[in-house]
């Protein structure tokens, strides 16, 4: 039976070795461990063997890690739907937003955010237009894209997917390809997006072969979720 630390190691290895086979610079698929349902002690462990960047879904959830672990350098990265009465404390206590989907989220979110520490935002798309009803249309991105740089306490990083699950690479590349493609559409209309959040514990090689610069991985860092 593998421990965190093992599980951990192995993945940068694996990330390491399909950077090279997708010709992508060594180090641009960033980990992000998502660590929603697992405790503190099991953040601690993944801490320990040297993760920084952790993604929690529920606010209440994540509050009581946040502050447990106040004393540790970790990034923060809120993946979850967010909900307006939420903004206020997001923006105090994560370091980024990956589900951003709709202006008045980000107007609030800009009203509390600290100035001089801006939050890192992602708009999410619903890229297969399907299963998930969280994210926007593509064919909205760009507006709302285009708001979000305007407002203060805030810096747009890029865009974020979370597709409906598929079984072979071929068919689980389709949607990251699309998300890469309004990626760079939008940065050839002059914005200066650096993130690409796609991929999962079950598309990691797909999400790497189409450009992901982060990939949010849960199950296969801490194993099954209530197992
Ligand atoms: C739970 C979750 C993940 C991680 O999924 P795994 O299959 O456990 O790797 C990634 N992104 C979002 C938005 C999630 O809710």
């Amino acid at each position: 039976m593998k421990n965190i630390a093992d599980r951990l190691n192995q993945l940068q290895s694996r990330l390491r070795s399909l950077e090279n086979q997708y010709h992508r610079p060594p180090g641009s698929v960033n980990l992000l461990a998502v660590s929603k349902t697992w405790p503190v002690e099991t953040i601690e462990q993944a801490y320990q063997a040297g993760q920084r960047a952790f993604g929690e879904n529920y606010l209440q959830e994540a509050e009581n890690k946040i502050s447990a672990l106040s004393s540790r350098d970790i990034e923060w990265h809120f993946i979850g739907p967010v909900q307006s009465n939420k903004t206020r404390a997001i923006a105090g206590q994560f370091h980024w937003c990956h589900s951003v989907d709709r202006l008045k989220t980000a107007r609030r979110l800009s009203a509390a955010a600290d100035k001089n520490h801006p939050l890192n935002i992602c708009v999410q798309i619903n890229i297969s237009g399907e299963s998930s009803k969280s994210g926007i249309n593509e064919y909205n991105a760009a507006a709302l894209c285009e708001q979000i740089v305007e407002l203060p306490g805030l810096k747009l990083r890029g865009l974020m997917t979370m597709p409906a699950p598929a079984d072979n690479l071929e068919e689980q590349r389709q949607p990251f390809r699309r998300l890469r493609r309004l990626l760079e559409s939008l940065n050839a209309t002059g914005l200066n997006l650096d993130t690409l959040s796609m991929g999962t514990s079950h598309d990691i090689e797909a999400a790497v072969a189409e450009g992901a610069t982060i990939i949010r991985v849960g199950t296969a860092i801490f194993g099954p979720r209530g197992g």
